[in-house]
């Protein structure tokens, strides 16, 4: 048997391909996952999860590091700190190639690949995410109970993540880089008349700042170029959200905004391909919703290799 050949290959290892993983190796499918990257996705840059059903309070890289476990047991074969290099999606044969020229096939492929929050792009951003920097209000908003923090961002999902963080927060102090809010008219009007939120406008976070933990931040002010120091207990940043699909253009559907639209069994505009969690066009980004995904492909995968 050739040993590069697998029933499935999963194309990312977060908490959607580990689950596809999970599911497909208990079904005795020979299963590999590639992934670019830390096994664990996004989970990984969560210091705390406190929202995933059955388990009270876990840190992302151990909720991760359980997943992986658990798909390994049931034989699957996971490899991380991949790059991918090709694929190709058509036919009954699907082939992945990687950096080093390994080649793998499969019958069929599940694309778990995630996404990115946009960055800041400042070279502290990456010491304090999950440690005071968050890019999901309904993951960590309750670590903030009765805390000061700090929204970056004017657009719609700025405006409203703001306000429904108003619900744990004592202040929300919105920076923005403009004088105006690229949002609908009520997300604005419902900001403005939250006592609990002020606005820093024409601004910007230009450094993070403390010890394990963020402690403070300087704004800058992009008219004047003045900067000023802000003690915070937590800095939301909700500046736009990536797919992470651009090894897939032109091998498969991607809407506008580089997600891969799918039917309601994960199965995308190819025959044997499949996506699942971030990646895919969906409302809903959580761990809950990838693994339930991830789910949902892996027995579509199973079914559509038995119709083979
Ligand atoms: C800071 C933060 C905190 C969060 N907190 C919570 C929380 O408390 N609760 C909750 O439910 N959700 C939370 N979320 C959201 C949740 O983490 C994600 O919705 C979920 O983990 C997405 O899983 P995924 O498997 O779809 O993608 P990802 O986690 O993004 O995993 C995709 C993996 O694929 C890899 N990859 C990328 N491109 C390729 C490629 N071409 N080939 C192979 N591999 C590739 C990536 O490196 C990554 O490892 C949080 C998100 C962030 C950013």
């Amino acid at each position: 048997m050739n040993t590069n050949h697998f029933d499935v290959i999963v194309l990312g290892g977060g908490a959607a391909g580990l689950t596809a993983g999970i599911y497909l190796s208990r079904a005795k499918v020979s299963t590999l996952i590639l992934n670019e990257g830390m096994v664990g996705g996004q989970m990984v840059l969560t210091y705390e999860i406190a929202n995933y059903p059955g388990i009270e309070q876990t840190s992302g890289y151990m909720l991760s590091l359980t997943m992986k476990k658990q798909a390994e047991t049931f034989g699957c074969v996971v490899k991380q700190n991949v790059i991918i290099k090709d694929v190709n999606l058509e036919g009954s044969v699907k082939k992945v190639v990687l950096s080093n020229n390994e080649e793998y096939t499969a019958k069929a492929v599940i694309i778990a690949s995630g996404g990115s929050s946009r960055n800041l792009g400042i070279e502290s951003e990456d010491t304090f995410k999950g440690r005071g920097i968050s890019y999901c209000a309904t993951c960590d908003g309750d670590f903030y109970t009765g805390r000061d923090i700090i929204v970056v961002g004017g657009g719609n999902s700025a405006l409203e993540e703001a306000v429904s963080l108003t619900k744990y927060a004592k202040t929300v102090t919105i920076v923005h880089q403009f004088d105006h809010f690229q949002a609908f008219e009520h997300a604005v009007e419902a900001a403005k008349q939250n006592p609990k939120i002020n606005f820093v406008m024409e601004s910007t976070i230009s450094g993070f700042y403390g010890q394990d933990q963020l402690d403070f931040v300087k704004i800058k002010n992009l008219k004047t170029n003045e900067t000023t120091d802000r003690t915070i207990d937590g800095v939301f940043i909700f500046i736009g959200y990536m797919a992470n699909s651009t090894k897939f253009q032109n091998k498969v559907h991607l809407n506008q905004r580089g997600e891969i639209p799918t039917d309601e069994k994960m199965a995308t505009n190819i025959p044997g391909v499949f996506a699942a969690g971030d990646v895919r066009e969906k409302q809903i980004r959580q761990i809950v919703t990838a693994t339930s995904d991830g789910a949902i492909a892996a027995i579509s995968a199973i079914e559509y290799i038995q119709n083979q």
